[in-house]
């Protein structure tokens, strides 16, 4: 289907893209920010979404790349899944979020998607909230009255639920390093290129033959993505073999609510939570 008919602005930058969008919204227009367009074209196409006006942020070049600031990564919102996936500076201080980004759909849609898009959209069945929360990324929103910071644990608040306000736009996501920690993003679905049944992203550190530190973080497994705190506990001074791993990720459904939908119910997906997060802190432990 064709979308219904919208007014088109491309700001030159992030400063002129706020300003457009606190001009708008304090008038009562109905707006949409369009990122990649790779979640937000198909709902206008079904008509499921009408917005008055799209404010597209492909011309705002201040909001792509990744760089070094002190002891994070900062990854600008527009910048697209290849090039987080391949970034050399992701991939040696934040891999989980590299490795990640590598499952989202495919090669034509990690072209053009983004990083903050995916984030702002918040999806419980995608595949980058988890690994952003595992790792405690902070976004930096801007917005009229200038930037503040929302931790991941805060940002995503319910289905496609965010702590964006209208007038927001995310800029940037701060991503401390992690260097040296081994990861791994487990995800099942049931074909190629589909969105998470569950996922479960973990970053582990070793230290000899034990686990110092882990992160586990749990995709579709609630309305917003799921720390699995207790099983991060539990790993922790445990060697890092296959039976250990195995019996520290047993509670990792514990206090999460899964979903029940055509691809499984909720009891199938707590089952899966914990194989997955074996299989996943086993493979992370390793690398
Ligand atoms: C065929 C297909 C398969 C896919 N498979 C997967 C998958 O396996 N795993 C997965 O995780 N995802 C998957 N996706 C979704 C993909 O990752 C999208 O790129 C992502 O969900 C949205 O990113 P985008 O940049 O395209 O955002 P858009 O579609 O442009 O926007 C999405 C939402 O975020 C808002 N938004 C975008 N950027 C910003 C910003 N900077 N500030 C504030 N709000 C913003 C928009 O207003 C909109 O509400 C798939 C998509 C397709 C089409």
């Amino acid at each position: 289907m064709i979308p219904a008919p919208f007014d088109y602005h491309a700001p030159e930058s992030s400063q002129e893209a706020v300003r457009l969008l606190s001009e708008l919204v304090s008038a009562g227009t109905d707006v949409k920010v369009l990122g990649g367009g790779q979640s937000l074209l198909p709902v206008m196409r079904m008509r499921l979404a009408a917005p008055e006006v799209v404010v597209d942020l492909s011309r705002a070049a201040d909001l792509v790349g990744v760089r070094e600031d002190g002891d994070a990564l900062v990854i600008g919102a527009m910048t697209t899944h290849d090039a987080v996936a391949t970034d050399p500076l992701v991939r040696e201080h934040a891999l989980l979020l590299a490795l990640a980004t590598e499952t989202v759909a495919d090669p034509q849609v990690r072209h053009r998607g983004t990083f903050g898009g995916a984030l702002a959209h918040a999806d419980p069945a995608g595949d980058l909230p988890a690994p952003a929360l595992a790792l405690d990324a902070e976004m930096v929103l801007a917005g009229p009255n200038g930037r503040r910071t929302v931790a991941a644990a805060d940002f995503f608040t319910d289905v496609f639920t965010t702590a964006l306000a209208e007038d927001e736009l995310l800029v940037e996501v701060r991503v401390p390093r992690y260097t040296g920690w081994g990861a791994h993003y487990e995800k099942f679905s049931r074909v190629a290129q589909a969105w998470s049944i569950v996922g479960v992203a973990a970053a582990v550190r070793v230290d000899g033959d034990s686990i110092a530190e882990a992160r586990i973080g749990l995709t579709n497994m609630g309305s917003t993505p799921v720390r699995a705190r207790s099983v991060e506990q539990a790993l922790v001074g445990q060697p890092a073999t296959a039976d250990a791993i195995r019996r520290a990720a047993t509670s990792a459904a514990e206090g999460t609510t899964p979903p029940t939908d055509a691809n499984g119910d909720a009891e199938y997906r707590r089952h899966l939570a914990g194989v997955l997060t074996s299989r996943a802190v086993l493979a992370a432990a390793a690398g």
